[in-house]
């Protein structure tokens, strides 16, 4: 916990406008979150009150170090649907669990919500599209030792009858979501704290993203895979396009490559030529 309050600390000191906490997609506070996962016997495991003490101690400590007057946000899932992928481990947190964590972070002090999805990374809902197996080996070889579920999860993304099985539970939720995968729960959130509240999910269309806000879904979008391919979006949304010429398709390539290559759009398809997609990849080590 120390740790945590001396970096936020740091981060003020070196002039940051405020920090988020990553307590989705299956890093160290969902591990903590999800009754899925936590298997804890002692006041860190059990009921949900317990699972969200270390989350809950961390936000406090940080607020005591940096002061009210520092924005702190938080990203939260709302709920886990960890049964959408693993079989073994039930549902995780639903949504009513994700709604009473938003209220207990926003009591101790939380300035603003970050709604996900997912109990890990990669997740059948985070990102939607295809799953990214070679990401996924890659991801997993590095979390092995992380448990025993972790290894289990590893061989079945490595063996090839088994990968087809991970192949198949990935998919088969795959054409029920859509850009604003989360909205729909984020609502459920926003409706039950006071606080701001951001939804991520897939969001590259002005229109989508408008309808949110005005329909009250989310206070505000992020977006992440969309900005890899149009890095200039913002651009084209203010010049009244409402969505890019060359959208993002949600391939996941870019996650496939993220460990080993250089950040940026590995889709073939949004280029006139390869050798354009790795001129414009490459236009990271520009120094102008
Ligand atoms: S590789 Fe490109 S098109 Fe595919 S998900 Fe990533 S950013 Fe989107």
């Amino acid at each position: 916990m120390g740790r945590f309050r001396e970096a936020a600390g740091r981060s003020r000191t070196a002039g940051m406008d405020g920090i988020e906490l990553h307590a989705s997609n299956g890093y160290l506070f969902t591990q903590f979150l999800s009754s899925a996962i936590n298997k804890r016997k002692d006041e860190y495991g059990g009921p949900l009150a317990n699972r969200a003490r270390f989350l809950l101690d961390v936000v406090r400590a940080i607020r005591a170090e940096v002061g009210d007057d520092y924005h702190l946000q938080v990203k939260i899932n709302a709920a886990d649907h960890h049964d959408d992928y693993f079989l073994n481990s039930g549902k995780g947190n639903t949504l009513a669990e994700g709604i009473q964590v938003a209220q207990w972070l926003e009591a101790a002090g939380v300035d603003a919500l970050h709604i996900s999805t997912g109990s890990q990374f990669p997740h059948p809902r985070n990102p939607i599209g295809p799953l990214p197996a070679e990401s996924a080996v890659d991801t997993y070889t590095a979390m092995i030792r992380s448990g025993r579920l972790s290894f289990l999860n590893y061989l079945s993304f490595r063996l090839l009858p088994t990968r087809a099985l991970a192949r198949w539970l990935w998919a088969r939720k795959q054409p029920l979501l859509r850009e604003g995968v989360n909205l729909a729960e984020c609502r459920a959130i926003k409706e039950a704290v006071t606080i701001p509240v951001l939804c991520t999910g897939g969001f590259q269309t002005a229109s989508v993203i408008r309808r949110a806000i005005s329909d009250g879904e989310c206070d505000g979008v992020t977006i992440a895979r969309p900005l890899i391919a149009n890095p200039d979006l913002p651009i084209i949304f203010a010049s009244g396009a409402d969505t890019a010429s060359r959208p993002c398709t949600y391939c996941n390539k870019c996650l496939a490559h993220v460990l080993t290559d250089p950040l940026g759009c590995y889709d073939e398809s949004r280029y006139d030529t390869y050798e354009a997609m790795i001129e414009e990849i490459m236009q990271i080590f520009n120094e102008s």
